[in-house]
């Protein structure tokens, strides 16, 4: 099935239900309208002379523009080009080139940047792109410039894709380097998006709040190919994440369920207000990105009444989910466990050095087979073929182990393994177990260059509101609670911390800037 077929399916099924409600542009549309939209957007790109497999780019905060473009260029088979709303003139450049973007959509401005300026400073370098859609400014004029398309040519365009086609390059988050293209077919994140709303029970009573960007793949596979291919309504609270506005409108718009990266749910719980919303139709949730630290589960499923959220643990390049916890696992592993892997997928767990099994339990680099793997990293086959090998196996870069009842557990990133006088220590653990302390909101592990032990651990900490707590202090709380090893030996005290637009810690950032830092 391709992504309009599947929506064609939806609209037949719950055409007058709300698909789409964009509070910062009290926009609401159901899923006849959005059918409708989508189809007009469709017979503009074919009016611009757009064939099927023509990249189309769109740099834009959360918009309902953005969810029309998505769907309707998957109607008309275009490759849709996600290009990072924090990206500026070079980078975008290096995007629209690297896909060879004939058109490009794009946001008037985002949090005082002229989106416009930027792209005029290099559109000269971008021989391909031929054509330039202003969302809103432009945005009527473009699609009526495609009402003259016959509705038998949109038909027949449909007719001929196939569900293998690639209908997507989406970024990677820039959390470990530069961001890199995943090529994803219709097939590859159409039924991720599936089984993530089977696994969260959608149907289309289900209303859905998504305060994590589009242009990832969290907010348009997990949040509207979940949605859509369930006849759940998506919800967007504000263009990019805004703590206060989500919660509103998971109240106003009474969503049942709400998604984030843990950075995320730490500054809603964090809000003085928090205790001051509606959160009685709240039953579930996603909260993925990175590592979901166990007192913050906890609290949501309390303080925002999540009662049946969920983690879920992917990449982009695996469309992306591979494993995610049931409503129903007990709580105890749904709250330090990326729970089963999904349906259709198998994985592995290996000795990165030399590929072989590790025993259960033990930690090794996580490997991804199946529907979900990318067709590859655009125009790069050398990185395609770094990452994925043999028998068409992808290499996370994660570690992770399986318990004997099929729980994964991601222990982290390979790269952020920190190795103290040959001994692993995994900053997960000890980021754990500082989120015990009363005084932590957040807090991140890393590893710094030490002459004597290779590397030491050091902590950044955000204290709550109206707490204080010293290096000394926290360390003595360590002290007989965790190993010797695993007792930060830096402590630096911050209010946020180096992060990418998704809302993922850049740890990479956080080690260059300790090492100038400690000399
Ligand atoms: P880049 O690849 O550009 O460095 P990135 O890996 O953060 O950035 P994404 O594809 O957005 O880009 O994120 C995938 C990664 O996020 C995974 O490989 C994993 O390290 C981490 N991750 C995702 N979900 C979880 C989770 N539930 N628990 C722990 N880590 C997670
Ligand atoms: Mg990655």
């Amino acid at each position: 099935e391709t992504i309009g077929e599947n929506l064609r399916r939806t609209v037949a099924r719950f055409g007058s239900r709300e698909a789409l409600v964009v509070a910062h542009q009290s926009y609401r549309a159901t899923y006849n309208e959005l059918w409708q939209q989508a189809g007009q957007l469709a017979k503009a790109l074919l009016a611009l002379g757009v064939a099927a497999g023509d990249r189309v780019g769109i740099w834009a905060p959360n918009r309902y523009e953005w969810v029309i473009t998505q769907f309707g260029s998957a109607r008309a088979g275009a490759v849709l080009v996600n290009i990072n709303p924090a990206y500026r003139a070079e980078e975008l450049k290096y995007a629209l080139n690297q896909s060879g973007c004939r058109v490009l959509l794009l946001a008037p401005s985002f949090r005082q940047t002229n989106y416009q300026a930027l792209l005029a400073s290099v559109r000269a370098q971008c021989p391909a792109l031929e054509t330039v859609v202003v969302l809103g400014a432009d945005w009527e004029a473009f699609l009526a410039a495609g009402v003259p398309v016959a509705d038998e040519d949109l038909a027949e365009r449909e007719a001929g894709l196939q569900f293998d086609d690639p209908i997507n390059i989406q970024y990677t988050s820039g959390t470990t380097g530069f961001p890199k293209g995943a090529t994803l077919s219709h097939h590859n994140i159409l039924n991720n998006g599936y089984f993530i709303g089977e696994t969260l029970r959608y149907t289309e009573a289900d209303r859905v709040c998504i305060p994590v960007p589009f242009y990832h793949c969290f907010g348009m596979v997990i949040g509207n190919l979940a949605c859509s291919s369930h006849g759940a309504c998506m919800v967007v609270p504000a263009e990019a994440f805004d703590p206060a506005a989500t919660l509103q409108v998971v109240q106003d718009e009474r969503c049942t369920s709400l998604y984030g990266v843990p950075t995320m749910f730490i500054a809603e719980l964090e809000l003085p207000g928090v205790g001051q919303y509606d959160f009685s139709r709240l039953r579930t949730g996603v909260m993925a990105g990175s590592p979901c630290p166990e007192e913050v589960m906890k609290k949501v499923q309390t303080v925002l009444n999540m009662r049946e959220v969920t983690i879920c643990y992917g990449m982009t390049e695996t469309s992306p989910v591979s494993a995610q916890s049931y409503v129903d696992d007990p709580l105890a592993k749904r709250v330090s466990t990326v729970g089963h892997v999904h349906p259709h997928l198998e994985v592995k767990v290996i000795d990165a050095a030399t590929g072989h099994l590790v025993p259960r339990g033990t930690p090794g680099e996580l490997c991804v087979r199946g529907y979900s793997v990318m067709l590859g990293y655009w125009n790069n086959p050398a990185a395609t073929a770094a990452t994925i090998g043999a028998a068409r196996w992808l290499h996370t870069g994660d570690l992770a182990t399986i318990d004997t009842e099929g729980y994964l557990n991601i222990v982290g990133r390979i790269k952020d393994l920190v190795v103290r006088g040959g001994d692993n220590v995994y900053p997960r653990e000890v980021e754990e177990f500082l989120y015990t302390h009363p005084a932590v909101a957040d807090v991140q592990v890393i590893g710094v260059p030490s002459l004597r032990y290779g590397e030491e651990v050091m902590a950044w900490v955000k204290l709550k509101e109206g707490h204080s707590a010293t290096g000394p202090e926290l360390a003595s709380f360590c002290k007989n609670r965790i190993s010797t090893t695993k007792i930060p030996a830096y402590w630096k005290f911050v209010d946020s911390f180096p992060m990418t637009v998704t809302g993922k810690v850049q740890k990479m950032v956080m080690r260059e800037q300790a090492v100038k830092e400690l000399g």
